[in-house]
Protein backbone atom coordinates (compact mmCIF):
# COMPACT_ATOMS: atom_id res chain seq x y z
CA UNK A 1 0.00 0.00 0.00
CA UNK A 2 1.16 3.55 -1.05
CA UNK A 3 0.35 6.98 0.41
CA UNK A 4 0.55 10.59 -0.52
CA UNK A 5 3.24 12.64 -0.17
CA UNK A 6 0.92 14.94 2.00
CA UNK A 7 0.08 11.96 4.47
CA UNK A 8 3.28 10.57 4.56
CA UNK A 9 4.04 14.28 6.19
CA UNK A 10 1.45 13.77 8.93
CA UNK A 11 4.32 10.91 9.57
CA UNK A 12 7.38 12.51 9.41
CA UNK A 13 5.91 15.00 12.10
CA UNK A 14 4.69 11.85 14.36
CA UNK A 15 7.95 10.42 14.70
CA UNK A 16 9.94 14.24 14.22
CA UNK A 17 11.43 13.61 10.93
CA UNK A 18 11.83 17.63 9.92
CA UNK A 19 10.09 18.36 6.60
CA UNK A 20 8.85 21.81 5.74
CA UNK A 21 4.89 22.89 6.86
CA UNK A 22 2.27 21.68 4.26
CA UNK A 23 -1.06 21.48 3.82
CA UNK A 24 -3.51 19.66 1.01
CA UNK A 25 -6.46 21.42 -0.54
CA UNK A 26 -8.70 19.97 -3.09
CA UNK A 27 -9.93 23.45 -4.71
CA UNK A 28 -8.03 26.23 -6.07
CA UNK A 29 -9.83 28.62 -3.21
CA UNK A 30 -8.45 25.45 -0.59
CA UNK A 31 -4.79 26.34 -2.25
CA UNK A 32 -5.76 30.02 -1.87
CA UNK A 33 -6.02 29.43 1.98
CA UNK A 34 -3.95 27.34 2.48
CA UNK A 35 -1.35 29.56 1.19
CA UNK A 36 -2.30 32.34 3.32
CA UNK A 37 -1.84 30.51 6.57
CA UNK A 38 2.02 30.23 5.57
CA UNK A 39 2.05 33.86 4.48
CA UNK A 40 5.71 35.59 4.43
CA UNK A 41 7.20 32.35 3.47
CA UNK A 42 8.31 30.97 0.20
CA UNK A 43 5.73 28.41 -1.41
CA UNK A 44 5.84 25.48 -3.11
CA UNK A 45 2.89 23.52 -4.56
CA UNK A 46 3.26 19.67 -5.70
CA UNK A 47 0.63 17.88 -7.10
CA UNK A 48 -0.75 14.81 -4.94
CA UNK A 49 -0.11 11.87 -6.62
CA UNK A 50 1.04 7.89 -6.21
CA UNK A 51 3.98 8.66 -8.41
CA UNK A 52 7.44 10.41 -8.45
CA UNK A 53 8.92 12.54 -11.45
CA UNK A 54 5.97 15.23 -10.90
CA UNK A 55 8.61 17.89 -10.69
CA UNK A 56 9.84 16.94 -14.78
CA UNK A 57 6.49 15.30 -15.88
CA UNK A 58 3.54 17.07 -17.85
CA UNK A 59 -0.22 17.65 -17.64
CA UNK A 60 -2.41 16.28 -20.67
CA UNK A 61 -3.73 19.98 -20.87
CA UNK A 62 0.46 21.05 -21.99
CA UNK A 63 0.61 22.59 -19.04
CA UNK A 64 4.64 21.31 -18.05
CA UNK A 65 5.61 20.13 -14.51
CA UNK A 66 3.46 18.75 -11.29
CA UNK A 67 5.94 20.84 -8.61
CA UNK A 68 6.11 25.19 -8.60
CA UNK A 69 7.45 27.57 -6.69
CA UNK A 70 5.27 30.51 -5.77
CA UNK A 71 4.76 33.46 -4.29
CA UNK A 72 1.37 34.62 -3.50
CA UNK A 73 -1.65 32.97 -2.22
CA UNK A 74 -3.67 34.10 -5.32
CA UNK A 75 -0.73 32.22 -7.47
CA UNK A 76 -1.26 29.43 -5.86
CA UNK A 77 -5.12 29.21 -6.74
CA UNK A 78 -4.08 30.20 -10.38
CA UNK A 79 -1.42 26.97 -10.35
CA UNK A 80 -4.18 24.96 -8.42
CA UNK A 81 -6.75 25.39 -11.26
CA UNK A 82 -4.29 24.26 -13.82
CA UNK A 83 -3.23 20.89 -12.31
CA UNK A 84 -6.64 19.82 -10.28
CA UNK A 85 -8.62 17.35 -12.27
CA UNK A 86 -6.09 17.35 -14.88
CA UNK A 87 -3.58 14.29 -15.93
CA UNK A 88 -0.38 14.40 -14.94
CA UNK A 89 2.29 11.91 -16.83
CA UNK A 90 5.44 11.10 -15.64
CA UNK A 91 7.91 9.03 -15.98
CA UNK A 92 6.60 6.61 -13.45
CA UNK A 93 2.82 6.55 -14.73
CA UNK A 94 3.02 5.64 -18.20
CA UNK A 95 1.34 6.97 -21.08
CA UNK A 96 -1.89 7.23 -19.41
CA UNK A 97 -1.14 9.38 -16.52
CA UNK A 98 -2.76 10.20 -13.65
CA UNK A 99 -5.78 12.45 -12.48
CA UNK A 100 -4.65 14.89 -9.86
CA UNK A 101 -7.19 15.17 -7.33
CA UNK A 102 -5.16 17.17 -4.46
CA UNK A 103 -2.78 19.27 -4.05
CA UNK A 104 -0.44 20.28 -1.52
CA UNK A 105 0.89 24.00 -0.52
CA UNK A 106 4.28 23.39 1.66
CA UNK A 107 6.56 26.10 3.07
CA UNK A 108 9.59 26.33 0.44
CA UNK A 109 13.26 25.97 1.53
CA UNK A 110 16.27 27.20 0.08
CA UNK A 111 18.39 24.48 -1.48
CA UNK A 112 22.51 24.11 -0.76
CA UNK A 113 22.42 20.82 -1.62
CA UNK A 114 19.82 17.70 -2.84
CA UNK A 115 20.63 13.97 -1.58
CA UNK A 116 18.80 10.86 -1.98
CA UNK A 117 17.75 8.60 1.24
CA UNK A 118 15.62 5.90 1.37
CA UNK A 119 15.52 2.57 3.42
CA UNK A 120 13.78 -0.55 1.99
CA UNK A 121 14.24 -4.63 2.92
CA UNK A 122 16.78 -6.45 1.47
CA UNK A 123 15.78 -9.98 0.48
CA UNK A 124 19.04 -10.93 -0.31
CA UNK A 125 20.35 -10.17 3.17
CA UNK A 126 16.91 -10.39 5.10
CA UNK A 127 17.99 -6.72 6.44
CA UNK A 128 16.89 -3.42 6.38
CA UNK A 129 19.08 -1.80 3.80
CA UNK A 130 19.86 1.98 3.88
CA UNK A 131 20.87 3.72 0.51
CA UNK A 132 22.03 7.18 0.05
CA UNK A 133 23.69 9.28 -2.33
CA UNK A 134 24.94 13.16 -2.95
CA UNK A 135 23.17 12.63 -6.15
CA UNK A 136 19.39 13.79 -5.46
CA UNK A 137 16.54 15.17 -6.76
CA UNK A 138 17.07 12.96 -9.96
CA UNK A 139 15.98 9.62 -10.75
CA UNK A 140 18.00 6.97 -8.27
CA UNK A 141 17.70 4.84 -10.96
CA UNK A 142 20.10 6.66 -13.32
CA UNK A 143 22.51 7.46 -11.19
CA UNK A 144 22.82 3.93 -9.99
CA UNK A 145 23.15 3.13 -14.00
CA UNK A 146 25.62 5.66 -15.09
CA UNK A 147 27.50 6.69 -11.77
CA UNK A 148 27.28 3.32 -9.35
CA UNK A 149 29.96 4.65 -7.24
CA UNK A 150 28.14 7.36 -6.26
CA UNK A 151 25.22 4.86 -4.67
CA UNK A 152 26.19 4.20 -1.01
CA UNK A 153 24.42 0.67 0.58
CA UNK A 154 24.46 0.45 4.67
CA UNK A 155 23.09 -3.16 5.98
CA UNK A 156 21.26 -2.69 9.48
CA UNK A 157 21.65 -5.38 12.16
CA UNK A 158 17.76 -6.47 12.44
CA UNK A 159 18.19 -6.98 16.14
CA UNK A 160 21.42 -4.71 17.57
CA UNK A 161 19.33 -1.82 15.05
CA UNK A 162 21.08 1.35 13.71
CA UNK A 163 23.96 2.35 15.86
CA UNK A 164 25.44 5.90 16.37
CA UNK A 165 28.95 5.04 14.62
CA UNK A 166 26.84 3.50 11.74
CA UNK A 167 24.86 6.89 11.43
CA UNK A 168 28.29 9.29 11.85
CA UNK A 169 29.90 7.27 9.13
CA UNK A 170 27.03 7.32 6.60
CA UNK A 171 26.99 11.38 7.09
CA UNK A 172 30.82 11.75 6.60
CA UNK A 173 30.28 9.42 3.48
CA UNK A 174 27.94 11.95 2.29
CA UNK A 175 29.91 14.61 3.40
CA UNK A 176 28.18 16.16 6.19
CA UNK A 177 30.10 18.06 8.51
CA UNK A 178 29.68 19.31 11.86
CA UNK A 179 26.11 20.44 13.07
CA UNK A 180 24.64 19.30 9.93
CA UNK A 181 26.21 16.16 10.35
CA UNK A 182 24.13 15.69 13.96
CA UNK A 183 21.26 17.16 12.21
CA UNK A 184 21.48 14.31 9.38
CA UNK A 185 22.03 11.62 12.28
CA UNK A 186 19.24 12.41 13.73
CA UNK A 187 16.68 12.21 10.81
CA UNK A 188 18.09 9.41 9.70
CA UNK A 189 17.62 7.55 13.23
CA UNK A 190 14.01 8.79 13.42
CA UNK A 191 13.37 7.88 10.21
CA UNK A 192 14.46 3.94 10.70
CA UNK A 193 12.27 4.07 13.89
CA UNK A 194 9.61 5.37 11.67
CA UNK A 195 10.38 2.30 8.77
CA UNK A 196 10.12 -0.67 11.81
CA UNK A 197 7.28 1.12 13.58
CA UNK A 198 5.07 1.43 10.43
CA UNK A 199 6.00 -1.26 9.21
CA UNK A 200 6.86 0.21 5.79
CA UNK A 201 8.89 -2.05 2.57
CA UNK A 202 9.75 1.20 1.65
CA UNK A 203 10.85 4.73 2.75
CA UNK A 204 12.41 7.47 0.24
CA UNK A 205 13.08 10.69 0.28
CA UNK A 206 14.11 12.21 -2.91
CA UNK A 207 15.47 15.12 -2.52
CA UNK A 208 17.01 14.99 1.19
CA UNK A 209 18.14 18.72 1.46
CA UNK A 210 20.38 21.02 3.39
CA UNK A 211 19.85 24.77 3.42
CA UNK A 212 22.17 27.62 4.27
CA UNK A 213 20.68 28.15 8.16
CA UNK A 214 21.81 24.68 8.27
CA UNK A 215 19.07 22.30 8.27
CA UNK A 216 18.46 18.80 7.08
CA UNK A 217 14.58 18.44 5.34
CA UNK A 218 12.82 15.86 3.74
CA UNK A 219 11.32 17.51 0.81
CA UNK A 220 9.81 14.90 -0.78
CA UNK A 221 8.58 11.48 0.26
CA UNK A 222 6.94 8.22 -0.99
CA UNK A 223 6.17 5.31 1.52
CA UNK A 224 4.97 1.79 1.10
CA UNK A 225 3.65 -0.65 3.61
CA UNK A 226 4.14 -4.45 3.59
CA UNK A 227 0.38 -5.47 3.21
CA UNK A 228 0.54 -8.48 5.57
CA UNK A 229 1.24 -6.15 8.56
CA UNK A 230 -1.39 -3.68 7.82
CA UNK A 231 -4.04 -5.16 10.41
CA UNK A 232 -1.41 -3.89 12.83
CA UNK A 233 -2.36 0.00 11.74
CA UNK A 234 -5.50 1.32 11.12
CA UNK A 235 -4.18 4.20 11.02
CA UNK A 236 -2.40 3.99 7.90
CA UNK A 237 -4.85 2.17 6.38
CA UNK A 238 -7.25 4.94 7.02
CA UNK A 239 -4.78 6.58 4.79
CA UNK A 240 -5.38 4.27 1.72
CA UNK A 241 -6.74 6.40 -1.31
CA UNK A 242 -8.62 4.08 -3.57
CA UNK A 243 -8.79 6.09 -6.53
CA UNK A 244 -4.68 6.14 -6.71
CA UNK A 245 -4.83 2.06 -6.84
CA UNK A 246 -5.98 -0.15 -9.75
CA UNK A 247 -9.72 -0.49 -10.05
CA UNK A 248 -9.50 -4.30 -10.40
CA UNK A 249 -7.52 -4.82 -7.32
CA UNK A 250 -9.74 -2.63 -5.29
CA UNK A 251 -12.69 -4.89 -6.25
CA UNK A 252 -10.54 -8.15 -5.85
CA UNK A 253 -9.34 -7.39 -1.80
CA UNK A 254 -13.57 -7.13 -1.38
CA UNK A 255 -13.68 -10.57 -2.08
CA UNK A 256 -10.51 -11.46 -0.02
CA UNK A 257 -8.96 -12.29 -3.31
CA UNK A 258 -5.42 -12.25 -4.26
CA UNK A 259 -5.03 -10.21 -7.56
CA UNK A 260 -2.28 -8.41 -9.47
CA UNK A 261 -3.53 -6.88 -12.98
CA UNK A 262 -1.19 -7.47 -15.63
CA UNK A 263 -0.30 -6.38 -19.10
CA UNK A 264 -1.64 -9.45 -21.33
CA UNK A 265 -4.50 -11.19 -22.99
CA UNK A 266 -5.33 -14.67 -20.86
CA UNK A 267 -6.83 -14.51 -17.68
CA UNK A 268 -6.41 -16.85 -14.97
CA UNK A 269 -8.42 -17.89 -11.90
CA UNK A 270 -6.31 -20.69 -9.97
CA UNK A 271 -6.11 -21.96 -6.24
CA UNK A 272 -2.81 -21.51 -4.07
CA UNK A 273 -0.51 -18.96 -5.20
CA UNK A 274 1.99 -21.46 -6.19
CA UNK A 275 -0.02 -22.99 -8.68
CA UNK A 276 -1.00 -19.82 -10.02
CA UNK A 277 2.39 -18.75 -10.82
CA UNK A 278 3.21 -21.96 -12.11
CA UNK A 279 -0.11 -21.20 -14.54
CA UNK A 280 1.38 -18.14 -15.70
CA UNK A 281 4.57 -19.51 -16.45
CA UNK A 282 3.10 -22.01 -18.74
CA UNK A 283 1.05 -19.69 -20.42
CA UNK A 284 3.90 -17.67 -21.49
CA UNK A 285 5.39 -20.96 -22.34
CA UNK A 286 3.45 -21.56 -25.03
CA UNK A 287 3.52 -18.14 -26.20
CA UNK A 288 0.93 -16.64 -24.17
CA UNK A 289 1.09 -13.38 -21.66
CA UNK A 290 -1.31 -13.47 -18.52
CA UNK A 291 -3.83 -10.55 -17.79
CA UNK A 292 -3.43 -11.17 -14.03
CA UNK A 293 -2.54 -13.52 -11.40
CA UNK A 294 -5.62 -14.69 -9.11
CA UNK A 295 -5.83 -16.81 -6.57
CA UNK A 296 -8.90 -17.84 -4.84
CA UNK A 297 -7.20 -18.84 -2.60
CA UNK A 298 -7.77 -22.78 -1.01
CA UNK A 299 -11.75 -22.46 0.26
CA UNK A 300 -13.25 -20.16 -2.56
CA UNK A 301 -16.73 -19.57 -2.49
CA UNK A 302 -19.56 -19.41 -5.53
CA UNK A 303 -19.27 -15.84 -4.62
CA UNK A 304 -15.60 -15.31 -4.62
CA UNK A 305 -15.01 -17.16 -7.98
CA UNK A 306 -18.05 -15.39 -9.29
CA UNK A 307 -16.43 -11.45 -8.16
CA UNK A 308 -13.09 -13.03 -10.04
CA UNK A 309 -14.93 -13.76 -13.01
CA UNK A 310 -16.67 -10.55 -13.16
CA UNK A 311 -12.79 -8.70 -12.23
CA UNK A 312 -11.57 -10.74 -14.97
CA UNK A 313 -14.49 -9.92 -17.29
CA UNK A 314 -13.87 -5.93 -16.15
CA UNK A 315 -10.81 -5.60 -17.99
CA UNK A 316 -11.28 -4.87 -22.03
CA UNK A 317 -7.19 -6.24 -22.54
CA UNK A 318 -8.76 -9.88 -21.29
CA UNK A 319 -9.61 -12.09 -24.74
CA UNK A 320 -9.50 -15.47 -22.57
CA UNK A 321 -10.17 -17.48 -19.42
CA UNK A 322 -8.05 -20.02 -18.12
CA UNK A 323 -9.17 -21.76 -14.67
CA UNK A 324 -6.93 -24.05 -13.18
CA UNK A 325 -7.81 -25.83 -9.74
CA UNK A 326 -6.22 -28.53 -7.98
CA UNK A 327 -9.13 -30.16 -5.69
CA UNK A 328 -7.15 -30.96 -2.27
CA UNK A 329 -9.01 -28.83 0.46
CA UNK A 330 -11.31 -27.96 -2.89
CA UNK A 331 -13.81 -30.29 -4.13
CA UNK A 332 -13.77 -30.18 -7.93
CA UNK A 333 -17.44 -30.36 -8.24
CA UNK A 334 -18.35 -27.27 -6.10
CA UNK A 335 -15.49 -25.35 -7.98
CA UNK A 336 -17.31 -26.46 -10.94
CA UNK A 337 -20.89 -24.95 -9.89
CA UNK A 338 -19.28 -21.83 -8.86
CA UNK A 339 -17.81 -21.63 -12.80
CA UNK A 340 -21.34 -22.43 -14.27
CA UNK A 341 -23.28 -20.07 -11.84
CA UNK A 342 -20.37 -17.27 -12.77
CA UNK A 343 -20.58 -17.91 -16.38
CA UNK A 344 -24.30 -17.73 -16.15
CA UNK A 345 -24.50 -14.44 -14.20
CA UNK A 346 -21.96 -12.66 -16.22
CA UNK A 347 -22.15 -14.14 -19.59
CA UNK A 348 -19.51 -15.99 -20.99
CA UNK A 349 -18.26 -13.65 -24.14
CA UNK A 350 -15.07 -14.86 -24.52
CA UNK A 351 -13.33 -18.53 -24.67
CA UNK A 352 -13.21 -20.32 -21.32
CA UNK A 353 -10.56 -23.50 -20.88
CA UNK A 354 -10.19 -25.16 -17.66
CA UNK A 355 -8.54 -27.65 -15.94
CA UNK A 356 -9.95 -29.70 -12.92
CA UNK A 357 -7.61 -32.07 -11.12
CA UNK A 358 -8.08 -33.45 -7.28
CA UNK A 359 -10.83 -34.17 -5.57
CA UNK A 360 -13.95 -35.25 -6.97
CA UNK A 361 -12.74 -34.11 -10.41
CA UNK A 362 -15.09 -36.42 -12.36
CA UNK A 363 -18.31 -34.86 -11.20
CA UNK A 364 -16.64 -31.80 -11.86
CA UNK A 365 -15.67 -32.11 -15.41
CA UNK A 366 -19.54 -33.69 -15.62
CA UNK A 367 -21.25 -30.65 -14.47
CA UNK A 368 -19.31 -28.76 -16.63
CA UNK A 369 -19.92 -30.89 -19.60
CA UNK A 370 -23.67 -31.20 -18.72
CA UNK A 371 -24.03 -27.19 -17.93
CA UNK A 372 -24.77 -26.35 -21.96
CA UNK A 373 -21.79 -23.62 -21.88
CA UNK A 374 -19.24 -22.70 -24.08
CA UNK A 375 -16.58 -24.27 -22.16
CA UNK A 376 -13.13 -26.53 -23.53
CA UNK A 377 -12.01 -28.63 -21.06
CA UNK A 378 -7.88 -29.35 -20.43
CA UNK A 379 -6.96 -32.51 -19.76
CA UNK A 380 -3.74 -30.98 -18.04
CA UNK A 381 -1.94 -27.93 -17.27
CA UNK A 382 -0.03 -27.80 -20.99
CA UNK A 383 -3.00 -29.38 -22.56
CA UNK A 384 -4.97 -26.23 -20.96
CA UNK A 385 -2.40 -23.80 -21.87
CA UNK A 386 -1.70 -25.18 -25.51
CA UNK A 387 -5.77 -24.92 -25.84
CA UNK A 388 -6.01 -20.92 -24.22
CA UNK A 389 -3.21 -19.53 -26.31
CA UNK A 390 -4.74 -20.93 -29.64
CA UNK A 391 -8.27 -19.70 -28.56
CA UNK A 392 -7.15 -15.92 -28.01
CA UNK A 393 -4.47 -16.45 -31.16
P1 LIG B 1 9.10 14.73 -7.71
O1 LIG B 1 9.50 15.39 -8.99
O2 LIG B 1 7.78 14.04 -7.84
O3 LIG B 1 10.15 13.84 -7.17
O4 LIG B 1 8.83 15.92 -6.66
P2 LIG B 1 9.80 16.59 -5.60
O5 LIG B 1 9.00 16.94 -4.41
O6 LIG B 1 11.01 15.76 -5.35
O7 LIG B 1 10.22 17.95 -6.30
C1 LIG B 1 10.99 17.98 -7.48
C2 LIG B 1 12.09 19.02 -7.37
O8 LIG B 1 11.52 20.28 -7.12
C3 LIG B 1 13.05 18.78 -6.22
O9 LIG B 1 14.07 17.87 -6.56
C4 LIG B 1 13.58 20.18 -5.99
O10 LIG B 1 14.65 20.45 -6.87
C5 LIG B 1 12.40 21.07 -6.35
N1 LIG B 1 11.75 21.53 -5.12
C6 LIG B 1 10.75 20.91 -4.44
N2 LIG B 1 10.45 21.59 -3.32
C7 LIG B 1 11.25 22.68 -3.29
C8 LIG B 1 11.45 23.76 -2.37
O11 LIG B 1 10.81 23.88 -1.33
N3 LIG B 1 12.42 24.68 -2.68
C9 LIG B 1 13.17 24.58 -3.81
N4 LIG B 1 14.08 25.49 -4.04
N5 LIG B 1 13.03 23.58 -4.70
C10 LIG B 1 12.09 22.63 -4.43
MG1 LIG C 1 11.24 13.68 -5.59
Amino acid sequence: MNIHEYQAKELFDQFGVPSPKGKVASTPEEAAAAAQEFAGAKLVIKAQVHAGGRGKGHFKNGFQGGVHLIESPDQAAEFASKMLNETLVTVQTGEEGRLVRKVMVAEAVDITHEYYLSILMDRATSRPVIVASTEGGMSIEDVAHDTPEKIIRHHVHPLLGLQPYELRKLSAELGFHGEQSKEFCRLVAKLYKLFLTCDCSMVEINPLVSTPDGRVLALDAKFGFDDNALYRHPDIVAMRDPEEEDPREVAASEFNLNYIGLDGNIACLVNGAGLAMATMDIIKHYGGEPANFLDVGGGATKEQVTAAFKIILGDPNVKGILINIFGGIMDCNVIAEGVIAAAKETGLPIPLVVRLEGNNVEAGKATLAASGLDITSGDTMADAAKKIVAAVG
